[in-house]
């Protein structure tokens, strides 16, 4: 499956600021540590945000809900 480039700035800067801190770490093994350098991206019709854990740098992603009422994937 292709990966969708999407820009993660056109959301509401509040919204930026609760992904960049709702974070699970599979190396850390531990939640909220945070996110640098997000890119967010749809693949398989559901929507990521990856980005950097703040403690040790390793790739963490977020997935994330669909809205209710947007419901155009299929
Ligand atoms: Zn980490």
């Amino acid at each position: 499956m292709d990966r969708i480039e999407r820009d993660f700035y056109l959301r509401d800067p509040e919204e930026q600021a609760d992904f960049l801190l709702q974070t699970w770490c599979n190396e850390c093994q531990q939640v909220d540590l945070g996110m640098t350098d997000p890119v967010e991206y749809e693949l398989d019709g559901k929507i990521a945000i990856e980005g950097k854990c703040k403690k040790c740098g390793n790739s963490v992603t977020t997935e994330i809900a669909p809205d209710d009422g947007d419901d155009t994937w299929q």
